[in-house]
């Protein structure tokens, strides 16, 4: 099943205009025309081969959305400027004046806080669910919902979202299924389990450089034209268009995703593994002690692995910290947000990429002060990575 993908991807070529092996990158804002009736046709529907404004479609954005839309296993896909863009762009093209969400809690800070402060301003209401309460998914949902969202992996506490039963409650109602697949590109397919629209931040593993951020909604041929529409598509309306310099890099990185996941996989099973023997309580999928271990077993390309990051529980807010800025000095990687990258990048997720989340609702799904995230990098010697830590870690008396 995994490979079907990675293969797609494989053989998905696209020339530049000499022949060059990689595609030529679009230097335009704007496209000329030789008929009248082009022009006016293409601000109603679009014509294969024919661009008008690089806001609303440009030849470099679209061959990565297509290579996208094969790593994705969707219909059609539309590359922004970054997560955050394709996220809001993606719910407010669904979501009118007094239609609601119902979204897992555990989930990316920003995420929460477009829902939870700023949506809410255009009369859009976000009901905030345990996502593995299926219950409780189900009895959130009103006449008024329009979207059931979560991430297959959340963020920071690696809880699994059960799609196909996600789905299913989506089905009951009518309503549309948004999976966040930015943790576990490869590693989990959410289209295949029945998700309907897949939404990324590129900057993490899929461009994997830390240079550029990025991001993408994949789905139906429908739903991203109607993101197109000059008229009401609020990813031209909004504007959160992609450079297509940064397009082309994305591109090329892309290349090489397959390779990376696994390695980011198998340096953090690892990791993990080793940490779970020191005693250090830790939230790793790939770990039997996983309580979702089994859900995730069944929804897992398993070649590539349960991804690269892992939570762990440093006990308190002062060891945390203490261990974040030793482990940077003894060269285990990065005191830095976002994940994905080459190297290791650690934080703590309380005082930084969930900070928007108010402590007492931070409280109420479990997380703690103490939490430190990883992204566990693609480390040719993971042994060596993993004895520092080990160091920093009896440095710091956390065992
Ligand atoms: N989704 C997840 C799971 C994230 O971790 C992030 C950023 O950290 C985003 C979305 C937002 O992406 P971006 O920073 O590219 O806007």
């Amino acid at each position: 099943m995994s490979k079907d993908q990675a293969n797609n991807l494989q053989d998905f070529q696209i020339f530049g205009e000499f022949g060059g092996v990689n595609p030529s990158i679009t230097d335009s804002a704007t496209f000329t025309f030789l008929a009248a009736e082009t022009m006016e046709a293409l601000f109603d529907h679009e014509i294969k081969g024919c661009y008008l404004y690089s806001r609303h479609l440009n030849p470099m954005n679209d061959d990565l959305a297509r290579a996208i839309a094969l790593l994705e296993n969707s219909e059609s896909a539309q590359v922004m400027s970054s997560g955050m863009g394709a996220i809001s762009s993606a719910i407010l093209q669904i979501c009118s004046s007094g239609n609601e969400i119902v979204s897992s809690r555990t989930i990316y800070g920003g995420t929460y806080a477009i829902m939870k402060n700023f949506l809410p301003r255009f009369g859009i209401d976000t009901k905030f669910v345990n996502i593995t309460n299926l219950d409780r998914v189900r009895q959130a949902i009103t006449k008024k919902t329009k979207i059931i969202y979560c991430e297959s992996i959340s963020n920071p506490l690696l809880e699994i979202a059960d799609i196909r039963e996600l789905r299913k409650i989506a089905d009951e109602h009518g309503i549309l299924l948004m999976v966040d697949n930015t943790f576990s590109p490869l590693c989990v397919t959410p289209i295949r389990l029945g998700a309907h629209i897949v939404v990324h931040s590129l900057t993490k593993f899929i461009n994997g450089m830390g240079d550029c951020l990025g991001g993408v909604v994949c789905g139906s041929k429908e739903f991203i034209t109607s993101l197109k529409s000059v008229h009401d598509g609020a990813a031209m309306l909004l504007g959160p268009v992609m450079d297509s310099i940064r397009a082309s890099g994305i591109l090329k990185n892309l290349r090489t995703l397959h390779i990376r996941m696994k390695q980011h996989s198998c340096n953090a099973m690892y990791v993990a593994q080793g940490l779970e023997e020191l005693g250090i309580k830790i939230f790793y999928p790939g770990l039997r002690s996983h309580r979702q271990h089994e859900l995730i077993k069944g929804m897992l390309n398993t070649e590539f692995g349960y991804s690269g990051m892992i939570t762990i529980d440093a006990k308190d807010q002062k060891t945390a910290n203490k261990l974040l800025i030793k482990m940077q000095e003894e060269k285990v990687g990065f005191f830095a947000v976002s994940l994905g990258f080459y190297k290791t990048l650690f934080c703590s997720p309380v005082s930084s990429t969930s900070s928007e989340i108010p402590i007492e609702e931070q409280k109420t799904m479990g997380m703690t002060d103490g939490l430190i995230r990883f992204s566990i990098g693609l480390d040719n010697d993971i042994e060596r990575s993993f004895q520092r830590m080990k160091n920093c870690i009896k440095a710091v008396g956390l065992v």
